[in-house]
């Protein structure tokens, strides 16, 4: 079975993306579309919704397949990339989800360099800055070794992508797998799960259907904020270089959460109350991406100022709402 017809083959490079149709992955798709690339779409809609693919209907360029990841993969044919974004991702969803969450981070991440393997593929793990945990190293380089609670509640994702760098390093000296690692700090834009939990969706949610916003704690913890069209920028340079080891991709633009209420009440005009609400277990303090190592070596750097990208973002939540009534 081929995926794209035969007489068309060889002449574009393929990429796997899985978690497709997640919020990530779906933009990671249409930047390498755009590329000139093929791409198949692996996800199984957990936490993905076909509507951040719904436009690629009827691309020639364009395959989805609805599969878990943490079951044997089958691709046919050539493949040249493997980018494996597959995962629960928002704090709320990872503590609905923790089994899901650990088996996609071990299985699906071993599954997804197996494939990569038997392909000759080139390998990229989407990991995060929770590796870090509750920082103790402010900004955080990619040298910290982080701060994680195991057993506590967001570990299950934290040391889910600990074990999946651990895996990919591993394939990388012993299988010699062309393997990169990206840090993914906090990003937003359009296509994020209004419901999904996450401070951006949850703020601008809140203010646009006129509810108070809910600061967890006092506000004073931070959060630095990348635009996605940029992070995307990032993983596709790191995807084509020589780097092996972790690199952080994301906005150094540190700010407090009670700041960023207040920029979100600001941009969308509404005039509505900041209410505190309990922190969260583990929620960490400060959180901001030293860069350095992506300017020296990927010659990259976000390009999109913080009002530029919220305001896009905005407006997509605005219309989403609006098409929903
Ligand atoms: N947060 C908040 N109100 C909300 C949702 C989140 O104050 O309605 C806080 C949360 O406690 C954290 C920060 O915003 O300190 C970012 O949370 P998010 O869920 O976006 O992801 P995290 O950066 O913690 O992984």
């Amino acid at each position: 079975m081929d995926l794209f017809t035969p007489q068309r083959r060889g002449d574009k490079r393929v990429a796997v993306v899985t978690g497709a149709a997640g919020f990530l992955g779906s933009h990671l798709t249409d930047r390498l579309l755009a590329d000139g690339y093929r791409v198949i779409g692996i996800d199984n809609l957990l936490t993905g919704n076909t509507r951040n693919i719904d436009h690629l209907a009827g691309n020639k360029d364009y395959h989805f397949i609805e599969h878990d990841v943490t079951n044997f993969i089958y691709v046919p044919g050539e493949v040249h990339f493997v980018y494996h974004f597959a995962s629960p991702a928002s704090p709320i969803d990872y503590l609905e989800l923790p089994i899901p969450t650990l088996k996609v981070g071990a299985h699906g991440t071993h599954n997804a360099l197996g494939l990569a393997k038997a392909k000759g593929a080139t390998f990229l793990i989407a990991s995060t800055s929770e590796v870090y945990g509750d920082p103790l190293i402010h900004p955080q380089t990619e040298d910290y070794w982080g701060n994680v609670n195991p057993i506590g509640p967001r570990g299950v994702y934290d040391e889910a992508k600990r074990f999946a760098e651990a895996i990919t390093m591993a394939y990388h000296r012993y299988h010699r797998l062309d393997t990169k690692i990206v840090r993914i700090f906090n990003t937003y834009g359009p296509r994020m799960r209004l419901e999904d939990g996450r401070v951006v969706p949850a703020f601008i949610g809140q203010a646009l259907q006129g509810e108070p916003l809910t600061v967890f704690g006092d506000g004073s913890q931070t959060r630095s904020f990348c635009y996605v069209s940029d992070l995307i920028d990032g993983i596709v340079k790191l995807s084509r270089s020589e780097e092996h080891h972790p690199t952080n991709i994301g906005n150094p633009k540190e700010m407090t959460i009670r700041q960023f209420a207040e920029a979100i009440l600001e941009k969308t005009g509404a005039k509505l109350e900041i209410i505190e609400k309990p922190l969260p277990e583990d929620d960490p303090k400060v959180r901001q991406p030293n860069i350095e190592k992506a300017q020296r070596v990927l010659g990259w750097e976000p390009k999109v100022a913080f009002d530029e990208g919220i305001t896009h973002t905005i407006d997509y939540f605005r219309n989403f709402l609006a098409n929903e009534k």
